[in-house]
């Protein structure tokens, strides 16, 4: 008989957000009509000018092993915009690595701060990500749940009620996936009030800064007063400048922990790849102005999105400040499995379900609005047929 596979692996979760990716794929195959709102890749292809720089760099030979912590021009120009963007000073040397993906950073810093035991503090709904890699780690999630009735806002009360001598991290996602909720700066204060007086770790995923509506403000919680010392601003090419297939992430924090953090990096990928890592540099030194007109492309579909969604008897849906999801609630006496299921089979519309958020997530389905306007409208026209 086979021995055990890890018992580490083989109790983590897959991907919820992959599952619904492969599963529209598989039926879209069958020649199903299906309007696909489960994954979150832009629709975009990623700007010219940055296609060119990397490319130009693989031509010129620049396709070998690179310092492990990323290309010293990459690191200088994250470490620019930190600085101009977020009001975050960081040693370009030794505060950031460069890593494969937004996931790898998380992955690495997830590693280097937990040990068994060590509780997590995870506004949910959130990421499907953050859970998984924590009991990789040994840690365990302590939900701090927000509901779309209060607007997804985090309040002092509930986060102090849930801290204990065992909590050493906090999880922040701003502009959230899957709500779109974006962090006030008071509730950026509160949060940063019980991490300084409880000498608690934020990781603070900021991979949808730049798909911000409304004129709203991004704030990075390591800009408020003595949190760079304490926090991990994870962040990536991947959504801002439509670059999901090239695999680029970074992350920033104080160097003593991000010295061991690039132990994993050394021991894993090596180092991120080497000419897309000058594609990199263009995203963030070039012309910004692809961003600007991606962002107001997801504004006008969300605004007519949700509207569409809203319209809908038994559907309501949080008016989304950022990133690029819907994420409506259905009262409809369904779990949020079966939502997604009926919708996929007789609406032929795949979302997420929303309990792969966690548990506040239940009775909400995600669907994302990176993808084209027609697709989005028929979803919504579906859906509300299929509710009438
Ligand atoms: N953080 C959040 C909240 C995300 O939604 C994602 C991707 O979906 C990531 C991080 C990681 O993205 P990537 O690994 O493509 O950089």
């Amino acid at each position: 008989m086979a021995k055990p596979l890890s018992s580490r692996i083989t109790s983590m979760a897959g991907s919820a957000t992959v599952q619904v990716m492969n599963k529209a794929r598989a039926l879209k195959q069958q020649g199903v009509d299906i309007m696909d709102l489960g994954g979150g890749d832009p629709d975009f292809d990623t700007p010219e000018h940055i296609q060119q720089a990397a490319i130009e760099a693989m031509r010129s030979g620049f396709t070998h092993y690179v310092s492990s912590s990323g290309i010293p021009e990459l690191r200088k120009a994250i470490a620019r915009k930190l600085a101009v963007e977020n009001g975050v000073e960081v040693d370009p040397d030794k505060g950031i690595i460069v890593t494969s993906g937004g996931k790898l950073a998380l992955y690495a810093t997830i590693m280097a701060l937990l040990n068994e035991g060590d509780e997590v503090i995870l506004p949910e709904p959130a990421w499907v990500t953050y859970r998984p890699v924590i009991q990789l780690a040994g840690g365990t999630t302590v939900a701090l749940p927000l509901t779309a009735e209060n607007g997804f806002a985090v309040t002092e009360t509930a986060l102090r009620s849930i801290v204990t001598p065992r909590t050493k991290l906090i999880i922040l996602n701003s502009p959230c996936n899957p709500t779109g909720k974006v962090l006030s700066r008071g509730e950026l204060e509160i949060i940063a009030a019980v991490a300084r007086e409880n000498d608690l770790y934020v990781i603070s995923d900021e991979i949808y800064e730049k798909i911000i509506f409304d004129g709203r403000e991004h704030i990075s919680i390591a800009s408020l007063p003595r949190m760079a010392e304490r926090t991990v601003i994870l962040n990536g090419h991947s959504k801002a400048y439509a670059m999901t297939g090239w695999r680029l992430g970074y992350l920033a924090g104080p160097p003593a922990l991000v010295k061991e953090i690039g132990k994993i990096q050394e021991q894993t990928a090596t180092c991120a790849p080497s000419f897309v890592q000058v594609g990199g540099v263009a995203a963030l030194e070039g012309p910004q102005e692809p961003v600007a007109r991606m962002t107001a492309e997801y504004e006008r579909r969300r605004n007519f999105f949700v509207q569409m969604l809203n319209d809908i008897p038994h559907v309501s849906c949080f008016v989304p400040e950022g990133a690029f999801y819907a994420f409506p609630r259905f009262e409809l006496g369904l779990d949020s499995i079966q939502l997604a299921d009926m919708l996929l089979e007789k609406a032929r519309v795949a979302g997420t379900p929303g309990s792969a958020f966690g548990a506040a997530g239940e009775g909400h389905v995600r669907f994302s609005f990176a993808t084209s306007p027609e697709v989005l409208e028929t979803a919504a026209r579906r859906i509300k047929e299929m509710l009438s």
